[in-house]
């Protein structure tokens, strides 16, 4: 089998009223860089990239630079191709755009090769150990101007986690850092006060703290029972990292800016993180996380990897969890229950719900991975072109 033909697409969804902020930014749109690529006997792969930032950047990388490495090689040997298309970047592309890319081109190839054998990418990647995954919402971020007015917010935030609760989530993810630790702090004591003592909460600050500003707000949530806490500081600040991890008792989970086996062999050998959280469609692909799965197995490091992007992202992130072995307590027996976890965010986003002929929906209060040959899931063509 070769290789004939990659093609990219960038699609967009404007959020307008629904558009949301982090601590560190705002999304007024959904986004994505799809890949497929085609070989000589019909079949084809999907891949995603791109989810941070501009797609655009990842899409020239693609056409411009690793699709002339590409033409006309054996897809099976994703491997092999995965270390040609890192070695011929490494000088310019360890981190970022080129890195996005690959990742891209990676998972449409793991897609191929699954396939080929007709058999899923879970199956591929060492067995399918679960049907189906628990999941943890993602939600209760900053919307529209009610961060304005904490009153307003409050309210609404009760209600926003009351409802993760009502559809069956026993995990919930909210953000933290925009306001002032004094402020957020009310913010986290509304939600646990709402959801109780049963529901998990988790944090997530997207890097919105110097070190000592972190150990202020992890003694917030610390005292209010939440289990971890996420990007605590900025992601080159190793030495910040190890700060806040050794004067808090909560996880410090962190990776979803972080890329390839050399990034997270960092964070985790230098002590920096409980949890991994690399993103499959942004560290390096399938390849690249099952070693980083691997390097952090050696370290008892927990891994969840950061889920967002399309339908195609979230199939990825489920073929891998589903092959994923039993975890061990690294935090609290109640976060991980020995299984690991998807996340699943609650924010708008037709490229994830509509985007495929067969949507992933929820059953039971968990994440049915797709089955049939490689990633399990097709990209209905005529919704595509709604977003391109
Ligand atoms: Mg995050």
């Amino acid at each position: 089998m070769r290789i004939k033909e990659i093609q990219t697409y960038i699609l967009k969804v404007p959020l307008g009223e629904k558009r949301f902020f982090s601590s560190q930014c705002a999304f007024p749109e959904r986004n994505s860089l799809l890949v497929k690529i085609l070989t000589d006997e019909g079949i084809y792969g999907w891949g995603e990239g791109g989810q941070y930032g501009p797609a655009e950047p990842v899409q020239i990388a693609i056409e411009k630079v690793l699709t002339p490495l590409l033409i006309g090689k054996d897809p099976l040997d994703k491997e092999i191709l995965w270390h040609q298309m890192y070695n011929h970047t490494r000088d310019f592309g360890q981190k970022g755009t080129y890195i996005e890319a690959i990742s891209a081109i990676d998972i449409a190839l793991w897609d191929i090769c699954g396939k080929a054998l007709n058999v899923s990418v879970s199956k591929l990647m060492g067995g399918r150990q679960r049907d189906a995954v628990d999941m943890y919402a993602t939600g209760c971020y900053y919307r529209g101007d009610q961060y304005l007015d904490l009153g307003k917010t409050l309210d609404a935030l009760e209600k926003e986690a009351a409802s993760y609760v009502d559809l069956g989530f026993k995990m919930i993810k909210i953000k933290l850092g925009l306001l002032s630790v004094e402020q957020d702090a009310k913010r986290v004591e509304a939600i646990r006060k709402t959801v109780g003592e049963d529901i998990g909460i988790l944090a997530d600050c997207n890097h919105a703290y110097n070190a000592y500003t972190a150990i202020r707000m992890g003694r917030v949530l610390e005292a209010n029972r939440v289990l971890f806490m996420e990007e605590p500081v900025l992601p080159e600040d190793i030495e910040g990292y190890r700060r806040v991890r050794g004067k808090l008792d909560i996880a410090i989970a962190a990776g979803e800016c972080e890329f390839t086996l050399y990034g997270f062999k960092r964070l985790i050998s230098e002590g920096c993180i409980d949890i991994a959280q690399p993103d499959i469609c942004c560290t390096g692909g399938l390849s690249e996380y099952l070693r980083i799965r691997t390097f952090a197995q050696a370290h008892t490091t927990a891994v969840i990897p950061h889920a967002w992007g399309s339908g195609i992202a979230l199939a990825v992130a489920l073929q891998a969890l589903a092959s994923t072995p039993l975890e061990p307590h690294t935090a609290n027996p109640v976060m991980f229950q020995n299984e690991p976890m998807i996340e699943y965010d609650r924010n708008f986003n037709p490229l994830r719900d509509e985007l495929l002929i067969h949507n992933i929906g929820i059953e039971n209060g968990k994440v049915k991975v797709p089955d049939g040959p490689g990633l399990g899931v097709d990209v209905d063509m005529d919704i595509l072109k709604k977003y391109i």
